[in-house]
């Protein structure tokens, strides 16, 4: 694994780094304060090729190979979760299609998705289904050419502006995935506020009442939606969420150093106690470990190499849960000022939690990693 960059990804970074700090930056507490992502923001990220950065360039994407994809989402997620969540949400229901869709689905639907003048949403979750993805219980049922959806999607990330959603449903016991357009009759979007972290992800609520969706509308085979189209969705979901988490531990580690230098308690600074230095420590290095399992996966995906989705999901648990210690460890070191919103710790806390349940919670990637585990595949290296 070479872990220099390209000039390349070296001048994508440099990119996305100033897009975040110039675009998203100034907006990012008020985003989280109002639980919304505003609309000239929303047309910025519309316009800034970011959303079609990774999608193929035969459809009008950018086609930037995964660690530049991966270190965009870093610097991305790094000011704004929130905002990170639209790069994911929008990457995994694209993705989805480019896998798994039908010549006639890929013109009809990719190069907008590509040019970001159309968003796609992943809809899985359910009120009553989470983890258990596959007992999902909305239903579609078939009328001819037509499947007729019934149901509800809970928790859908930027549901509330999306132009598309990639819906699962059970038809006749077989998972499926569909392609909903938002106009469709019968699909009722109502906001799910007051969320504890990722607050201007614009969640939504779906409800299906009876949506009649044309066959045409199917991505992949029926039987395939969960374990082919959903997983490989999640993938990608995944892969962000990891980077992203790097890049709250990185947020957090920014700003910790700034305050610790000019906090002053007794007769020293923060920084000079022992104790502070040494969590600074722990968060160097836990940002350093994190971003080492995040370029691993990247150039494992890269490579096309199987164990690319595995390393995929041990980076995931992995920065997700050092994004977690890092957050709580940031908020204690401002004092009362890291509970306070006028410090930006506290929000990174609160996304960094949302971080080990999307794509995954920390149980279901451990799960999932003990298995891997068993086929010791560092062995082989
Ligand atoms: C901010 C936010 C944005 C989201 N965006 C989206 C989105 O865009 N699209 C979408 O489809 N969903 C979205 N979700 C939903 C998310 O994917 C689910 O919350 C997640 O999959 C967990 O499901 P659940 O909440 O139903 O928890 P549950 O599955 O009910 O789990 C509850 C607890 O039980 C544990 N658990 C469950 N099963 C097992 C098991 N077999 N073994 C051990 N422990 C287990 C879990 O790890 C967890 O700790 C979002 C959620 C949030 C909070």
């Amino acid at each position: 694994m070479d872990l220099r960059l390209t000039d390349e990804q070296h001048a994508r970074r440099e990119a996305a780094r100033r897009f975040a700090a110039d675009v998203i930056e100034p907006w990012a507490e008020r985003i989280d304060r109002e639980d919304t992502t505003p609309p000239s923001l929303q047309a910025a990220l519309r316009a800034s090729g970011y959303l079609g950065a990774a999608l193929p360039t035969e459809w009008g994407g950018g086609g930037i190979d995964p660690v530049s994809h991966g270190l965009m989402t870093e610097e991305i997620g790094r000011v704004s979760s929130s905002v990170r969540s639209l790069l994911t949400v929008h990457d995994m229901g694209a993705q989805a299609i480019t896998r798994f869709g039908t010549a006639e689905q890929k013109a009809r639907w990719l190069p907008p998705l590509c040019a970001g003048e159309k968003i796609i949403a992943f809809a899985l979750s359910e009120p009553d289904v989470g983890s258990a993805a596959q007992t999902i219980q909305t239903r579609a049922v078939e009328r001819g050419n037509t499947l007729l959806l019934t149901g509800v999607k809970r928790w859908i990330t930027y549901g509330l502006v999306a132009d598309l959603f990639l819906v699962f449903a059970q038809c006749d016991g077989m998972p499926v995935a569909l392609v909903v357009e938002r106009e469709t009759a019968g699909l009722h979007i109502k906001p799910v506020t007051n969320v504890f972290g990722m607050r201007g992800a614009m969640l939504a609520e779906l409800r299906f009442d009876g949506v009649a969706v044309s066959r045409d509308c199917q991505i992949g085979p029926t039987g395939a939606g969960i374990t082919f189209v959903a997983s490989a969705a999640l993938d990608h979901g995944r892969f962000s969420v990891a980077w992203g988490s790097t890049g709250i531990i990185q947020a957090c580690l920014h700003a910790c150093l700034g305050y610790v230098q000019q906090r002053r308690q007794g007769a020293s600074r923060l920084k000079d106690y022992q104790l502070i230095r040494r969590q600074l420590a722990d968060m160097l290095v836990a940002h350093t470990a994190a971003r080492a399992l995040c370029y691993r996966s990247a150039c494992l995906r890269a490579q096309g190499d199987p164990r690319a989705v595995m390393e995929t999901s041990l980076a995931k648990y992995h920065a997700s849960a050092a994004a977690m210690r890092v957050a709580t460890d940031a908020v204690h070191m401002h004092g009362a000022n890291g509970c306070s919103e006028d410090y930006p710790v506290s929000r990174y806390l609160r996304d960094a939690t949302v971080m080990g349940i999307v794509e995954g919670t920390h149980e279901m990637h451990q799960l999932a990693l003990a298995s891997y585990a068993f086929q010791r595949p560092y062995l082989l290296d």
